[in-house]
């Protein structure tokens, strides 16, 4: 399936088509054992081949492997098998007194063919998990994921392979023109995983066949921590959730807002967590990974340039290898307002720290950038965090903690317009694979009958 040709693409979709409704049919039983199959490829057969690529992508410590590829995944596929048959039911919901006769009901359908576009820095888990949803809901499904991550891809198109007939689930490897052709192509549903930019190439290129769209995009998500927070907890928590896998998570503390009277001591902890977490040597340390491609490491190291050339204070870190593609974890202060690290998606090891006099004009340096994938809150007042919750929009928010919001299957996950549009995980990713279809069935006589013509005789009662 690698070979560029668009008529191999939609002879694969064709065959799905015709499928889907096999497919669509099948019962809570068949798909867990299709769900079961695929976990075994991931917990069993391949998990040292996963963890052998993710360290050849991305330099992934197998820790991080096993937590957040892994166990990720394996998470997702048992909560799926857990919950599906309840999911499955038909949802009965009240029917007005005027339909008399009747009742209604809510049946979850299958959207039927579906694109799933997955991004590298979680190949698997951003890949499979969506893929755990669509199965679950009865889809078959075209996978594109992403070419900056070969060694994880090749072996994402093994699994699938193994797993699943190509009328069910297809796992084809390209670039951008891959994409776009695929695009082309009238899905039922399109779930993409990637940068706000390509998100809109996605969601026009959908609107050409009206397709449901699932965008699961990225940005910058704030971290205010305010004078009240519990200083050195909240140094930990950011310091792990913004250096794990690089900073190249979606959910990462892009930058932290910070009330100015604590800045200080908050750095002092950031900067004896990092020595901590990575060493004072992180380059040597088999828990820190690496940049993902070159052109990510320029992107990055051209960020750092960028706030040196605009004299901000670098707290710690700034230095860069680029035969590794390695860049030391890295926290700035006293940037410029036009600073690219204070404009662009950071998604690397540079975390800005930004000062705020008071909580109201935190709140209006967030609210006047486009609305967040996450926010995250450290505080002790729960007047501020309330405050914050009410006056701020973000599609998830950790208070005092980061990321972990994500892991939970029972909450949505999700951004808000440039962050995204719809949600995924759990129920949520059922129903995103999931047409409602609503359903009023006529038992007996009903209501509804004295509306039938001639008007005559109604006209008359209406106008008593
Ligand atoms: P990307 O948007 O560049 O690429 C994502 C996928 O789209 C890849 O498979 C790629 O091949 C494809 N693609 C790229 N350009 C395309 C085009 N012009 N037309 C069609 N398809 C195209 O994103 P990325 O660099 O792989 O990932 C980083 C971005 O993804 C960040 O913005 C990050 O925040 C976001 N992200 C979001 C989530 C989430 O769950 N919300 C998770 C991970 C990453």
């Amino acid at each position: 399936m690698n070979d560029f040709n668009d008529n191999s693409y939609f002879k694969l979709f064709n065959q799905q088509r015709q499928n889907q409704f096999a497919i669509g049919n099948s019962s809570s039983k068949e798909r867990i054992r299709k769900l079961d199959q695929l976990q075994r490829a991931i917990e069993v057969t391949y998990r040292k081949e996963i963890q052998s690529a993710l360290y050849k992508d991305l330099g992934k410590p197998v820790v991080e492997t096993e937590l957040t590829e892994i166990y990720a995944i394996v998470g997702d596929i048992k909560h799926a098998k857990k919950k599906l048959k309840q999911w499955m039911q038909k949802q009965s919901v009240d029917t007005p007194i005027s339909m008399l006769g009747s009742s209604s009901y809510i049946k979850y359908e299958p959207k039927g063919v579906c694109l799933i576009i997955s991004p590298w820095n979680f190949p698997f888990n951003l890949t499979f998990g969506p893929l755990v949803s669509a199965i679950a809901a009865g889809n078959t499904a075209i996978i594109k994921p992403s070419e900056m991550t070969p060694h994880s891809s090749v072996l994402m198109e093994k699994i699938v392979s193994e797993v699943f007939s190509e009328d069910e689930v297809a796992l084809i490897q390209g670039e951008v023109e891959v994409s776009t052709e695929l695009l082309k192509l009238p899905f039922n549903h399109i779930f993409f995983t990637g940068s706000p930019k390509v998100g809109k190439i996605v969601m026009e290129a959908a609107s050409q066949h009206l397709a449901s769209v699932t965008l699961e995009l990225g940005g910058k998500s704030p971290t205010i921590v305010d004078k009240t927070a519990n200083i050195d907890k909240a140094a930990k928590k950011i310091m792990w959730a913004k250096f794990l896998n690089c900073g190249q998570i979606c959910v990462s503390p892009d930058y932290v807002l910070i009330d100015e009277s604590v800045k200080a001591s908050f750095i002092t902890s950031c900067i004896k967590w990092l020595n901590t977490f990575y060493s004072d040597n992180p380059k040597a340390s088999d828990s820190y990974g690496k940049i993902v491609t070159d052109k990510h490491f320029e992107r990055l190291s051209s960020y750092l340039e960028n706030a040196k050339s605009l004299d901000a204070k670098f707290e710690i870190g700034g230095s860069t290898e680029s035969t590794s593609k390695y860049i030391e974890p890295t926290i700035i202060s006293d940037l410029k307002p036009e600073a690219k690290l204070l404009e662009e998606e950071i998604f690397g090891p540079i975390l800005p720290i930004v000062t705020y006099k008071s909580l109201d004009m935190a709140m209006a340096y967030i609210n006047s950038k486009p609305r967040p994938l996450a926010l995250y809150i450290y505080s002790k007042s729960k007047a501020s965090i309330k405050k914050i919750m009410n006056n701020t929009r973000a599609g998830g928010t950790c208070i005092n903690n980061s990321v972990l919001h994500y892991a939970n299957h029972n909450l949505p996950f999700g951004g808000v317009n440039n962050s995204g549009i719809g949600k995924s995980h759990g129920f949520y990713g059922f129903k995103a694979f999931s047409n409602e279809r609503s359903v009023l069935k006529q038992h007996t006589f009903g209501v509804t009958e004295l509306l039938f013509p001639p008007y005559t005789n109604m006209k008359e009662k209406l106008a008593r």
